[in-house]
């Protein structure tokens, strides 16, 4: 079994509460109803790209729990394949997100089951006919350096959603196809709020995209530098969105598209999905694109 996408990352639970103000050290709040939904930025990748009727896969780990049965669920329902989604012996990941009145997230991370992911996980069987590996960083920076490694060496096309932001070894980056970060992403990288995007090349990607919120994205290739514009649209949630614009490229890319088109697609997607609430249950199927 293997899919012409592969995804490596997490897949967490998200329990959102609403709170007028988040309680300090020693301090009880009470807050309003728990809203639980399925998240985690690499099953989030995996729906996406689900959605959009791409053959992908997510590499991961759960726990045997109610939660993890819950994401199982979700990405079955967006059609990516669980054959590589081990059930190990920790709680699933859980991110305990707190929202106050004027928008802002505050959120905890307890990534339990997705600390159990080891480069052993990286199997040839899941590499195996793949055109598109894309990762993210909520699982052990060794799986994931070890995963693109495998996955360039084996001529896969690497994607690498480098968030939440972390220092990679240089020779893993060197690995990277597309290297995919949001704006606080690139600054750190880059260490300057105002640096040239195209300075992420120096770190050893073939290409970048950043992206830039409601402005869309910029590309960075051998080519130039290319700005994707958003379509204009009133946001009402844009959790998820960086992740909904992963998996949408990382489909695109596994058919062939060129990068410029693929980000252009991934730019629609993205902007569909922040105008719902929401991650997973945000994100478009192939119709809603046309
Ligand atoms: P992240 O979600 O990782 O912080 P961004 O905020 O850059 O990353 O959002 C990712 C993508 O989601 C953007 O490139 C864009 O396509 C889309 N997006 C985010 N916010 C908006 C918005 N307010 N209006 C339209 N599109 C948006």
């Amino acid at each position: 079994m293997c899919a012409a996408v592969l995804v490596v990352g997490s897949a967490n639970a998200d329990l959102v509460v609403p709170v007028d103000r988040r309680p300090a050290g020693g301090e009880t709040v009470l807050g309003g109803d728990t809203v639980l939904s399925p998240g985690g930025k690499g099953a989030n990748t995996a729906v996406a790209a689900g959605r959009l009727g791409a053959d992908v896969a997510l590499l991961g780990a759960v726990g045997s729990d109610p939660y993890g049965a819950l994401l199982r669920d979700s990405l079955a329902g967006a059609g990516v394949s669980t054959t590589f989604l081990r059930v190990v012996d920790r709680p699933t990941g859980i991110a305990y997100i707190t929202v106050t009145p004027d928008g802002e997230n505050s959120i905890l991370v307890s990534p339990g089951a997705n600390s159990a992911l080891t480069p052993a996980d990286i199997t040839s069987e899941a590499l195996a006919g793949a055109a598109v590996v894309v990762l993210s960083l909520e699982v052990p920076l060794p799986t994931v350096e070890h995963a693109v490694r495998r996955a360039a060496a084996a001529g896969v096309t690497v994607v690498l959603n480098l968030s939440p932001a972390a220092r990679l070894s240089a020779s893993t980056l060197a690995a990277v196809d597309v290297l995919l970060v949001n704006e606080h992403e690139a600054a750190y990288l880059l260490r300057s709020d105002d640096a040239d995007p195209r300075e992420l090349l120096d770190l050893g990607p073939r290409a970048a995209v950043v992206t830039l919120g409601a402005k869309g994205a910029v590309v960075v290739d051998a080519d130039g530098v290319t700005e994707v514009a958003s379509p204009a649209v009133e946001a009402v949630d844009t959790t998820g969105a960086g992740d909904a614009f992963a998996g949408a490229l990382a489909a695109a890319l596994s058919e062939g598209t060129a990068l410029v088109t693929a980000a252009r697609r991934a730019v629609k997607v993205a902007a569909i999905s922040v105008t719902r609430h929401g991650a997973q249950p945000s994100y478009p199927s192939s119709d809603e694109l046309e």
